[in-house]
């Protein structure tokens, strides 16, 4: 069966025919589209001043555009838009919580989170961690375990950048606030098809990042429940997140002003505004369908490559839009350098910033092919084909 419709023409790093290259690192960053790359460029030429501080027409549309973005945020995860900070990234906004809940003592996490949802939280009184076995299953008991016995917050992956594995937020959210802890979604791999609705799921907070949304790099949000803006302290002091300063003292503003010091980056959130739009105007319901129509098509390739192991959830269960491996008998830095040179197909390489996960399970360095929207079926047989012919030298 074809897939409904080829995206990839939207993306200018894509457009040519032949195809330029197979771009299968999108859980790293995504390609930007057309409308993402004029939103900027028009931004850049035409609109360029600060946002928030002036009075003058260039900085009122400038701040219209950029709040825009909020505004759209807000939507997309289902929150106020009161409730979504502005941050760097997904590792900025996963540090504002680190940092700025001043009686944060104990955390829960699980094995399986990139270093940016893990590191943060390793030098507090206590850090669980939370285990997962080959397949991304959650240790439940473990972490009911963990919350009986005092837990301030469950920072948790939505789904794993290694594994593809997903957690079910259903039973989480409600798991954990039965026991008077808070949680935290860290949503840097999944927002771009399938957010979560942090009103309906009773999410805490929630992270992520822009470059991982079809937007530019440099920005990234932080969703804040309304109730814990009082809890939640600034992490930067300076311009714009105060109110009033006196010679001795200062107020500060409001959420989200109050987290957002300093001039932010202006044109990528702006960037970012036109990539929700667009990832709106395809809808959530059709992303998901894509990506997953795909994600076994890869799956189903990938398999019948002899030599090829694939970590993560086993056939049947359901994975995220990407998948790692390994092939006998070769390195995983030597394939993704071979299929980049060989034929444009560009995947990624190494511990993918999960090295607690690769230790415990005893995982090499493995190759990781991830999807977008942009991808088809074609650049999946161009890579199977390419890495067929590489297994082969590992096996001989
Ligand atoms: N969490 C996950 C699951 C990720 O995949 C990433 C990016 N690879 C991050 C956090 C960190 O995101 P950023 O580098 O954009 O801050």
């Amino acid at each position: 069966m074809e897939l409904d419709h080829d995206y990839s023409d939207d993306f200018p790093a894509l457009s040519s025919r032949p195809k330029p290259m197979v771009y299968l690192d999108s859980a790293a960053t995504t390609l930007k589209p057309n409308t993402v790359v004029d939103a900027v460029r028009w931004f850049l030429e035409n609109g360029t001043s600060s946002v928030h501080r002036a009075f003058h027409t260039r900085s009122i549309d400038a701040t219209d555009r950029f709040e825009g973005t909020r505004e759209r945020l807000a939507r997309w995860f289902g929150a106020d838009t009161d409730e979504i900070v502005l941050t760097h990234g997904t590792t900025e906004a996963i540090n504002l919580v680190r940092h700025g809940w001043q009686g944060l003592r104990r955390v829960a996490t699980t094995l399986m989170e990139h270093h940016s949802n893990f590191v943060p939280w390793m030098d507090l009184e206590r850090c669980d961690v939370i285990h997962v076995d080959s397949t991304g299953t959650l240790d439940w008991e473990g972490l009911e375990h963990s919350l009986k016995t005092g837990i301030d917050l469950v920072a948790v992956t939505q789904m794993s950048n290694v594994l593809a594995a997903a957690v079910d937020l259903e039973r989480l959210v409600p798991l954990v606030h039965r026991y008077g802890a808070r949680v935290l979604i860290d949503a840097a791999q999944t927002a771009s098809h399938d957010p979560p609705n942090v009103r309906n799921l009773g999410i805490d907070f929630l992270a992520c990042s822009g470059h991982k949304m079809l937007g530019p790099s440099g920005c990234g949000a932080l969703y804040v429940k309304r109730e814990l803006h009082e809890e939640l302290k600034p992490m930067l002091l300076g311009g714009h997140m105060v109110d009033h300063v006196f010679p001795d003292s200062w107020t500060i503003q409001k959420a989200p002003q109050r987290y957002e010091a300093g001039t932010p980056p202006i044109e990528s959130v702006i960037g970012w505004g036109a990539a929700i739009d667009y990832l709106q105007q395809i809808g959530t319901a059709t992303l998901k369908q894509h990506l997953s129509e795909l994600s076994s098509y890869l799956i189903d390739r990938l398999e019948s490559v002899p030599g090829v192991k694939i970590v993560g959830p086993s056939r049947g269960q359901s994975r995220g839009p990407l998948a790692s491996f390994s092939v006998e008998g070769l390195e995983a830095s030597a394939i993704a350098r071979i299929l980049a040179q060989r034929d444009e197909v560009f995947v990624r390489a190494g511990f993918h910033c999960a090295q607690p996960l690769h230790q415990t399970l005893g995982l090499r360095p493995s190759v990781r092919a991830s999807l977008q929207i942009y991808n088809t079926r074609a650049d999946i047989d161009r890579f199977a084909k390419i890495l067929g012919s590489v297994a082969k030298l590992g096996v001989m």
